[in-house]
């Protein structure tokens, strides 16, 4: 809805809305929208392939679908328990037992929430106060910026090196006595940096020394290439009491439209999550948490399967955009690409709005992954069909300034 002005020469009456805007700032006045979700309406409103937005455009695995069905035909229609189904909390310790060697209690010490968005936020919220700093490196998945203006906190941006490793200098620099968590996002959304054990050791004796928390979202645990490997920081030894580890059936499952995600940390960390966790939302959609423990009932073979497929999807886009001028490298996780624009003389938002426009395919600014800088970037995603990409890297031939 557009705002009124009062015009020129006139003043606001007292007690309209807009008088009220102009004296009571709000800490929405302090961030702007998604720059990726924007992205998305606009490829909508051009009619353009969507490689802005982290989804897949490829139907979720049968079982999940049917599990689905039945929930709601089964009348699982209720709020489920506040912090989570019980069937689905159990069946997630075991799997986070197996595959990422940590142990959580289902009873005390797991919150499904609605995505890993609500279990960032959340434990954000359980342990900041206004004031403290949180450590974030740069660049970082946009929502992590509002995240700390929401909770109050002061975000210390860290830049990562320039092949995204963990600069130690900076990151010693980085902590104060103020320091309250750090944001740890490995496999990497947008770099496609997947952390090294060397690397993550050495984040956990900062975050030991300093008594602090760390948050780390693995949302992309499951996609990775080239024998890369995704290790859990609070696996790390020290780091059992002091680590939120947030996960999500989204990216692993091809369901991100189902917001079921969740948290695990330790019996007083949860506590205070599962209580933000309850006045936010109440709960994740109880069909679609019991359709989850479906999910993590697939065969070790689905996990094998989804990371080729993926890998392959990451060959198809990078030969593409190499081919048109892109400066970028294969990731090592997730399903993006961060590419450098430099040589096409444009910034990341004329450039974004240029290729949405005359190229019919969006992707992300670089800027919306920097508190300042990112202008020589910009983000694709690859989590598409192939033959989306294949038309998408046709359409990309066709831009100005293709060297091809
Ligand atoms: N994580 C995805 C991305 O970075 C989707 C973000 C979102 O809109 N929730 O594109």
């Amino acid at each position: 809805m557009q705002r009124k002005s009062a015009g020129k020469g006139k003043t606001l009456p007292a007690h309209s809305p807009g008088a009220f805007f102009s004296t009571h700032p709000s800490r929405a006045d302090t961030f702007t929208e998604s720059v990726i979700r924007e992205m998305t309406r606009l490829a909508l409103n051009h009619n353009a392939i969507n490689l802005a937005q982290g989804f897949p455009d490829f139907p979720c695995p049968m079982e999940l679908k049917a599990a689905a069905c039945e929930a709601v035909k089964d009348d699982i229609n209720q709020y489920a328990i506040t912090w989570g189904a019980k069937d689905l909390r159990e069946a997630l310790a075991k799997r986070v037992k197996k595959f990422n060697g940590m142990d959580f209690n289902p009873e005390t010490e797991i919150t499904v929430t609605c995505g890993s968005t609500e279990a960032m936020m959340a434990s954000m919220l359980a342990i900041i106060q206004p004031g403290d700093e949180v450590v974030v490196p740069e660049p970082f998945y946009e929502n992590y910026g509002p995240d700390a203006q929401i909770s109050g906190a002061a975000p210390r941006f860290v830049p990562l090196a320039d092949d995204f490793s963990i600069d130690e200098e900076a990151w010693k620099a980085a902590f104060t006595k103020k320091t309250r968590a750090i944001i740890i996002n490995t496999p990497n959304n947008p770099t496609g940096k997947v952390f090294t054990k060397k690397e993550l050791s050495f984040i956990a004796d900062l975050c030991i020394d300093h008594n602090t928390v760390a948050i780390t979202d693995e949302i992309y645990e499951h996609i990775v290439y080239d024998g890369h490997k995704h290790i859990s920081i609070g696996s790390l030894p020290g780091m059992e009491d002091r680590t939120i580890t947030i996960g999500s059936f989204s990216k692993t499952y091809s369901v991100t439209g189902w917001r079921v995600g969740y948290a695990l940390a330790d019996t007083a960390l949860t506590d205070r999550i599962r209580k933000i966790h309850d006045f936010l939302t109440v709960g994740a959609p109880a069909p679609l948490q019991r359709a989850c423990v479906a999910a993590l009932e697939l065969p070790e073979s689905y996990y094998k399967g989804l990371a080729v497929e993926y890998d392959r999807k990451r060959q198809i886009l990078y030969k593409g955009l190499k081919k048109v001028g892109f400066a970028c490298d294969l990731p090592e996780g997730a399903y993006y690409i961060f590419t450098d624009i430099s040589s096409f003389g444009m910034s990341d938002t004329a450039f974004a709005r240029h290729l949405v426009e005359t190229a019919g395919v969006a992707a992300v600014p670089g800027s919306s992954f920097y508190h300042t800088g990112g202008e020589t970037k910009l983000r694709f995603t690859f989590s598409k069909k192939d033959e989306t990409l294949i038309e998408a890297c046709r359409r990309l031939e066709t831009i100005d300034g293709s060297r091809a």
